[in-house]
């Protein structure tokens, strides 16, 4: 994943490119880089590792060098970036988020059969930024160029150009996967993945662009330079587990969602006569806590955070290359309450179920802190399929997910043509699958929230959200 924001004003916009991209550390934990551009200097820009240091520890030494009234930075997972090119149309900074399934055959197609060398990382990885810029540059108009790259890639790509000292121009991604706001102030404009990045500087909701829309932004306003399509498919992980709590999408706060989500999850149960009797509800941190306080208040549980994670300094997922070092951090994130655990019956929401290798470990640590009971809920139907559009749940392979791993070994290759029935808790195959995965990680009990109960917590248009890890439907 990764994140972007830009601004354009009537003044110096240094510190809230700054700000506004620091807001964006939770989407990406690799690089990140701020771009600026002055009408004397020109543009300024700044790349670092953020693998081990926040981002305003490593760019706030680069601030004094900064100056402009239009910039762009971003967080990113993967690339080094914003880029600088010199395309048919100027020079630009160029910052993405997306994933491009298709790269090596359209470096191939674009650039290698032609004659034309392209740049690889010294991993030897394709620059996804890269290869955007040389797409947008297949044609001499930029907006042309936008729809064509847009058009040519499997997979998503939102694009944030920096095309001069006083103008900016966005597009989302072709089925709107993830979101690009607008916001404004008396002073200018700025585009952002997350909404609520500006309010903090001062600028207000203006307008969120539609799937595949492309925007030019400039200190005095904006304008649609290629109309949104019809078709939208926005990620329901934004609100279930790596949206930010403040953020909206399409209209819809994250928190607000994941309150309603458990309020439905407990709701069910109760239907179902499910509803463990135990002493708390608790929410594995950080975005299990609010689906667990909605579960808590509708099932008359009282909610307690037996589990705390130390925010000072794990404030969020460093993502070392090391497994054994991944999973020490991830141990060492979560703080026990000894008084809220031993001897209790604990009910813990996540977020979701993937791969379950940290939630084994965070139940048989709490059977070892001497709970009583440990009971889990998903917040999300078991997850089958890996993500292909914004590589969310990176895995090499289907098979690394628990649920499809727990069908393999319930009925063998067979099993994987019933996905849709195991997904299903009131079928046969659906409860062995509960009960296999229950055995596997020790629960007392487990269950997942449906896909009908998750889409009526967002309260979108179900047409419009994509439930592909779940479903297998695009
Ligand atoms: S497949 Fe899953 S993670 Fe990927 S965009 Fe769709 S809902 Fe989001």
């Amino acid at each position: 994943m990764g994140g972007f924001f830009g601004a354009v004003s009537g003044r110096d916009i240094v510190l809230d490119v700054f700000f506004g991209t620091d807001y964006h550390s939770h989407l990406g934990t690799a690089s990140a880089g701020m771009a600026v551009w002055d009408a004397e200097k020109g543009i300024e820009r700044q790349i670092h590792n953020i693998g081990n240091t926040p981002f305003r520890t490593k760019f706030e030494g680069d601030l004094p060098g900064f100056s402009g009234t239009c910039g762009i930075g971003c967080v990113s997972d993967s690339d080094p970036q914003p880029l600088v090119f010199q395309l048919r149309n100027g020079m630009v900074a160029l910052a993405t988020v997306g994933v491009v399934n298709n790269a090596e055959e359209l470096v191939k197609t674009h650039f290698l059969d032609h004659g034309r060398y392209f740049t690889t990382l010294s991993n030897g990885k394709i620059n996804v930024t890269d290869l955007v810029a040389g797409l947008v540059n297949e044609k001499e108009d930029m907006v042309e160029g936008i729809k064509y790259a847009s058009d040519m890639i499997e997979g998503s790509m939102s694009m944030l150009f920096m095309t001069g000292p006083y103008e900016i121009i966005a597009c989302r991604d072709k089925k709107g996967r993830l979101s690009i706001h607008i916001g404004k102030n008396h002073e200018g404009y700025c585009v952002s993945f997350e909404s609520f990045a500006y309010s903090k500087l001062s600028y207000e909701d203006c307008y969120e662009l539609g799937p595949g829309e492309v925007v030019r932004v400039t200190k005095d306003g904006f304008e649609t330079l290629s109309p949104p399509g019809e078709e939208m498919k926005i990620c329901a992980f934004l609100w279930a587990y790596y949206g930010y709590p403040n953020s909206n999408y399409e209209g819809v706060n994250v928190e607000l969602m994941r309150y309603r989500n458990g309020i439905i999850m407990a709701k069910d149960e109760r239907a179902r006569g499910t509803l463990p009797d135990v002493d708390f509800v608790a929410g594995i941190p950080d975005s299990g806590v609010p689906h667990a306080i909605g579960y808590a208040n509708a099932s008359g549980k009282p909610f307690a955070r037996p589990l705390i994670k130390y925010t000072p300094t794990w404030y969020r997922s460093f993502m070392p290359a090391n497994q054994g070092m991944r999973n020490q951090i991830a141990k060492m994130k979560q703080i026990p309450i000894p008084e809220l655990i031993e001897g209790m019956r604990l009910l813990f929401v996540d977020d979701s179920i993937v791969r379950g290798t940290q939630l084994r470990e965070t139940v048989e640590f709490l059977y070892s802190s001497g709970a009583k009971e440990v009971h889990m809920r998903s917040a999300c139907p078991p997850i089958m399929y890996s993500c292909k559009f914004l590589n969310f749940s990176r895995n090499e392979s289907e098979m690394d997910l628990l649920a499809r791993r727990t069908v393999q070994a319930l009925e063998g290759d067979e099993g994987q043509k019933h996905l849709d029935e195991y997904s299903d808790p009131s079928t046969e195959r659906g409860k062995c699958l509960l009960k296999a995965i229950c055995d596997e990680l020790g629960f007392d009990s487990l269950g997942y929230q449906t896909i009908d109960g998750l889409l009526d917590a967002i309260g979108l248009d179900r047409d419009k959200v994509c439930t592909y890890c779940w479903t297998g439907k695009e």
